[in-house]
């Protein structure tokens, strides 16, 4: 069995769905994950934004611009009249809905029930494009088996169970069509896995079926060894090991949603990327062996806010900092980075929303600081800590102001805190000095 996600891009276009009917039409038993067609995620938290700040004529509007580019989308991928008939039906239903939200009150599921929509009509178009050309295929919804528990985790005992239950319901279904990123939340109301979350759906389900792979198709040849977004002659790196690629994607590398590998890590089931418009191109592969020396990839990742707590009682005593995880553990904020020295601790967070209460309890016992637009630089690679090239870092960076930096937390991991304003100097430095004149 396989699970093969498709992105926003491999499901933008006819043209790029044709690309994946030809794909998922070969080989065996497998679930396909799409994500919602590109920009609609975008324009639905646009038209979500639009309706909470009570202007429901503009949303109105908005959904009118998406609904027409659906009708287009519709007229374009079916040639068949019945299925042409049959998705604007669907179409008009999922519109006619978003415009009674316009002119709802607000609520807190509002977002969550208007960003679903987008998997809802990619799902229900691809599988009736499937069986227009006599593909069999079976759409199961996301809402039948994707829940999440308390904490906001995956519920792995719920999924598996139903997951199991729709899969021997359908003996002879070879291809099952499913929605990425949206699910169910403990109390049964509407909910997601947060932007990007298709790739955690896909790896979710690979861990309760037990696929052989998981494989994320989208529109770029692999991994790259830096962001495309920033840095030119970025190349796709053909291996990753389980660790390299959840570093990397928690600390930004937007190809990977942060959490995708952890469903899959201890099972040992790999992870393929793929390129939807490129089939042939390698790809990288993520599993559980590591191998090669160095720096192999960095990412970095913006919204960091760094937090110094400074005290003289911090000196020699025990139980200081167990005092001050505990107000973030209370506040439920998760501390990414961290350097300490004799009086003085620095951590940072990436998530702001409690700073206020967590500042607040901090002074109670030492002086704080707050610095916010930090970045984090994460460099990647097996065993880079113990690279005798390594060093040479510091002198690359020289010119860059580096606030904090984390070594030999793992050995394959190095990160640096930079102010925002210096990412792009600090990636394209670092990209040039590592992987064009040959440190590594
Ligand atoms: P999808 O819609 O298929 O999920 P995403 O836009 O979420 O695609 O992720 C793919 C994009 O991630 C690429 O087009 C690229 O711009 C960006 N990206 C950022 N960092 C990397 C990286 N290290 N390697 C490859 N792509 C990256
Ligand atoms: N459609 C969602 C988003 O744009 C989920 C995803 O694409 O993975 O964030
Ligand atoms: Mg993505």
């Amino acid at each position: 069995m396989l699970v093969l996600k498709f992105g926003g891009t491999s499901v933008g276009s006819v043209e790029n769905m044709a690309n994946v009917k030809s794909i998922v039409s070969e080989g065996g038993r497998k679930v396909v994950v799409l994500s919602a067609m590109s920009g609609t995620t975008n324009a639905l938290v646009e038209i979500s934004n639009t309706i909470t700040e009570g202007k429901s004529l503009d949303a109105l509007n908005l959904v009118e611009a998406l609904n027409n580019r659906y009708i287009t989308v519709v007229n374009d991928l079916f040639s068949k009249q019945t299925f042409i008939d049959e998705s604007l039906e669907y179409v008009d239903a999922v519109f006619k809905e978003l415009r009674e939200l316009t002119s709802q009150p607000h609520s807190a599921f509002l977002y969550n029930i208007i960003v679903a929509k987008g998997e809802l009509l990619s799902t229900f178009m691809f599988s009736r494009f499937l069986q227009q050309d006599g593909i069999k295929a079976t759409l199961i919804s996301a809402f039948d088996f994707m829940r999440t528990d308390r904490l906001h985790e995956p519920d792995s005992f719920y999924i598996k169970q139903n997951l199991d239950r729709i899969l021997n319901e359908n003996t002879d279904t070879e291809i099952f069509i499913t929605q990425g990123f949206i699910c169910l939340d403990a109390d049964g109301h509407i909910s997601n896995l947060e932007r990007g979350g298709s790739d955690f759906t896909a790896s979710i389900i690979g861990a309760a079926v037990g696929a052989d792979e998981v494989q994320i198709w989208t529109d770029i040849d692999g991994f790259h060894n830096n962001d495309p977004r920033f840095v030119h002659d970025t190349d796709a790196i053909s291996h990753l090991s389980f660790d390299e690629a959840a570093e990397l994607a928690y600390f930004g590398a937007k190809i990977l949603h942060p959490q995708t590998v952890m469903p899959v890590r201890d099972l040992k089931i790999p992870v393929r990327i793929k390129n939807t418009m490129d089939p042939a191109a390698h790809g990288t592969l993520i599993d559980d062996s590591a191998e090669g020396e160095g720096i192999k990839a960095i990412a970095a990742i913006d919204g960091i806010t760094a937090i110094k707590i400074k005290s003289a009682r911090m000196l020699q005593a025990s139980g200081f900092l167990k005092k001050v995880f505990e107000i973030f553990e209370k506040y439920h904020t998760s501390i990414d980075m961290i350097t300490t020295s004799e009086i003085a601790v620095s951590l940072t967070i990436d998530d702001a929303t409690f700073l206020q209460d967590i500042v607040t309890e901090l002074e109670e016992f030492s002086n704080v600081s707050v610095d916010s637009h930090r970045t984090i630089v994460c460099l990647v690679g097996n065993n880079i800590v113990h690279h005798p090239d390594t060093h040479k870092l510091f002198q690359i960076l020289q010119d860059i102001n580096i606030r904090m930096i984390s070594y030999g937390g793992s050995n394959n991991n190095i990160s640096l805190l930079i102010n925002t304003s210096d990412k792009l100097e600090t990636l394209q430095k670092l990209h040039r000095y590592v992987f064009e004149e040959a440190l590594v």
